[in-house]
């Protein structure tokens, strides 16, 4: 699969698959994987270590002005072998997928100032093209003219328990009612919100994962990217 570096858009509701899938192509492709719902996972991290959460209320005027006091990265790990992501120089790639921080996520990033700088971040990083970014806006707000735009989605009872069945492996104690409640939460709030709300960009193609394999997955996936390749050399 060669070509014109291009920039690979995926969007999708909460525990699709989506870093998974976008990982397995940026490997096939040698493309950067850029995992935007680290980025917010890490403004909320922020914020609660930095108590700008008290008895689950935000304190939408501190984080706001707190924002250019957090940097993010990703940065490559080589016994690991994938990017990590770190928070203010600390590695937080673990921390960001607590629970706590799962229940705050979508409302920090419903906040229009959190949503602009990580926009920016993210246009920042995709620059040069060669990149599999995955969100909730990519397609429709990031970058509106990516080549090739996916839209993923799948039964929330299929999708709450392939994360139980993860966060398990990560020996975190959770209950399946608990993931459930939690994806179903941050589907109402990403889809809700004022400022770009998750929705499927007019171009984009859907993917429903509820019942293909990963194999079929990425077959599907380079078929489209075939055809998109094709018609750039027209
Ligand atoms: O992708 P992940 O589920 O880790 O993202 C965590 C949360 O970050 C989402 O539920 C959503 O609220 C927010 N998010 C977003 N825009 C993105 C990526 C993630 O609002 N581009």
């Amino acid at each position: 699969m060669e070509g014109k570096k291009i920039i690979i858009a995926i969007d999708g509701y909460s525990s699709t698959g989506k870093s998974s899938f976008a990982k397995q192509i940026a490997r096939k492709l040698s493309y950067i994987y850029v995992d935007t719902g680290a980025m917010y996972r890490a403004v909320t991290l922020y914020c609660i270590e930095n108590n700008l959460i008290r008895n689950c209320e935000l304190n939408v005027n501190k984080i706001i002005d707190n924002l250019n006091d957090i940097k993010i990265q990703f940065i490559f790990n080589n016994n690991a072998e994938k990017s990590e992501t770190f928070l203010n120089g600390e590695n937080v790639e673990n921390k960001i997928r607590n629970v706590e921080v799962s229940g705050y996520v979508s409302a920090i990033s419903a906040i229009p100032e959190v949503r602009t700088q990580m926009v920016a971040l993210q246009r920042e990083i995709g620059k040069n093209k060669g990149i599999v970014m995955d969100g909730r806006d990519i397609g429709t707000v990031v970058f509106p003219d990516a080549e090739i735009k996916i839209f993923m989605t799948a039964k929330p009872e299929i999708r709450a328990m392939r994360r139980y069945t993860e966060l398990l492996q990560n020996g975190d104690n959770v209950t399946l009612q608990e993931i459930e409640k939690n994806i179903c939460e941050r589907d109402y709030i990403d889809t809700h919100r004022n400022t770009s709300p998750l929705k499927k960009a007019d171009d984009a193609v859907i993917l429903d994962n509820s019942h293909i394999s990963v194999e079929e997955q990425m077959q599907w996936f380079e078929k489209i990217f075939q055809s998109v390749i094709e018609k750039q050399y027209l």
